[in-house]
Order: structure tokens, then C-alpha cells, then sequence
């Protein structure tokens, strides 16, 4: 049985304030029993005041990005261990504005995933097609080669600590959303290929989110799919309305 999970990635907004309310409000509304699982990923200025609210409530605490080093000069960069530090359990590696602005590689994400997984930290290790490749059928051998290569020398045993959030380009902040059948049949073959890594036991057991314009109306018709565990969601999750709609799936 896979619980499923939710989070939230807020980019590049809220003030520590507003970090603070939103939170405020998502304790509030979110209730007990749903059998979720819920992870926000406020910016990393925020990560400090948000975390006592969050402490023994139904929300986990991540970060959006980390460097793979445990320490040193590297100005502007956060230590995976930092993270620990400042409260949180997960963290978001690889994320589609982090490999197009940031160039970040297949390489570069295997090796944060490694240092997040060394410090104690779970991976959402997010891979996606742009709308190129994917109108040229390259997409499942984007997207699956993007997962064998993330997770080089990642053992069996570190498979339980990680997350999969399968994004496609073209569906973040576009309002455009992959059909649930094609985020499905995406979902599969990445779990087609955590099984000729790890085998079938290990494949059933890694969480797969979908990401890419989740919204309260799309929610419910995704979670219906069989290999689609979770969403990560941006937009949506900056109002605690729609995430909470969202948390509640059908
Ligand atoms: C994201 O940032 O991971 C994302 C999926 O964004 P949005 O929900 O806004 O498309």
C-alpha cells in the first residue's frame, strides 16, 4: 500500500509572514483521519519560523533544493544537513526550473540525491519531458532515462526514502495539464524501470507524484489513476483553499 502523497512547492514566494499565515491556515483546514500524507516546501528564508507550527501536526516540512557538499565555501549554497537542522524531512531535487535556469544535469541531481539521502533527508527527484521531445516521441525515453540516471547507486534499501514526481514541462504553470491517462501510461513506464532496476517488490513501493498545473479540478480525476500516487503541486498550493481541496481529494 503506497500512501499518498501531497506537497506543495512554493518557489520563489512568501515572505516569512505570509509563510507563516498560510501555514496558519492549512493547519486549520486540514483535519485529521484523510490518510494523507502533506509536505510543504516554503523558500529557504522561511523554513525557521514555519517549523514550530508544523511540529507533531499532520504536515512534513521540505526544502526546494540543496547543495551536495556537507559544508565548505560555497557561497549562497545550503548544506543538506542545514536542512535537518532547520526541521525538514524532505526535499526537492532536480526540478525542471532548477535543470533549465540553473543547469543542473542528470549527474548533479544523482549526487544531491545521495547527499540528501546521507543526511537523513527524503528526495522528491522530479523528471519531465519538455514539449519538444514530447512531440517527437521522445518522451518516456526522456523521462525514464532521466530516472535510471538520477538514481545511479542508489540501493534498494535508499529506495524507501524516495520520491518520484513526474512533471512534465509543458504542464508547469501553463494550466496546462498531461491527461490522466497519458500521466498514467508515464507513471507506469517510470515504474516499469524502477522495476528492471530494483525489481517488482521495490517498483510497487516507490511513490510516484504527478506535477504540472494540479488544480482542485483536475485533482480528483489524476488520483484516480493506479500509478499516480501524489501530486506535487505549485500554483495551487500557494492559497490554502486550493491546496486544501486538493489535499482532499475524492
Ligand atoms: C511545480 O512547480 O512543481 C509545479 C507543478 O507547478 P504548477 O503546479 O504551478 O504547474
Amino acid at each position: 500500500m503506497r500512501t499518498p502523497i501531497i506537497a506543495g512547492n512554493w518557489k520563489m514566494y512568501k515572505t516569512v509572514g505570509e509563510a507563516v499565515d498560510l501555514v496558519k491556515a492549512l493547519l486549520a483546514g486540514l483535519g485529521s483521519g484523510h490518510g494523507r500524507e502533506v509536505v510543504v516546501c516554503p523558500p529557504f528564508t522561511a523554513l525557521y519560523a514555519v517549523r514550530p507550527l508544523l511540529v507533531g501536526t499532520g504536515i512534513a516540512l521540505g526544502a526546494q533544493n540543496l547543495y551536495h557538499e556537507r559544508e565548505g565555501a560555497f557561497t549562497g549554497e545550503i548544506a543538506p544537513g542545514m536542512l535537518v537542522d532547520v526541521g525538514c524531512r524532505y526535499v526537492i531535487i532536480g526540478h525542471s526550473e532548477r535543470r533549465q535556469y540553473f543547469t543542473e544535469t542528470d549527474a548533479g541531481v544523482n549526487r544531491k540525491l545521495k547527499a540528501a539521502l546521507a543526511a537523513g533527508l527524503r528526495p522528491i527527484m522530479c523528471v519531465g519531458e519538455s514539449k519538444p521531445q514530447r512531440d517527437a516521441g521522445e518522451a518516456e525515453a526522456i523521462v525514464t532515462g532521466q530516472v535510471g540516471a538520477g538514481l545511479v547507486d542508489i540501493s534498494a534499501a535508499q529506495m524507501a526514502e524516495v520520491v518520484i514526481a513526474y512533471e512534465p514541462i509543458w504542464a508547469i504553470g501553463t494550466g496546462d495539464t498531461a491527461t490522466p491517462a497519458d500521466a498514467q501510461a508515464m507513471h507506469l513506464a517510470i515504474r516499469h524501470t524502477l522495476g528492471d532496476m530494483y525489481g517488482d517488490a521495490v517498483a510497487q513501493s516507490v511513490r510516484i507524484q504527478y506535477g504540472g498545473s494540479v488544480k482542485p479540478d483536475n485533482i480528483d480525476e489524476l488520483m484516480a489513476q493506479p500509478d499516480i500516487d501524489g501530486a506535487l503541486v505549485g500554483g495551487a498550493s500557494l492559497k490554502a483553499d486550493s491546496f486544501l481541496r486538493i489535499v482532499h481529494y475524492q
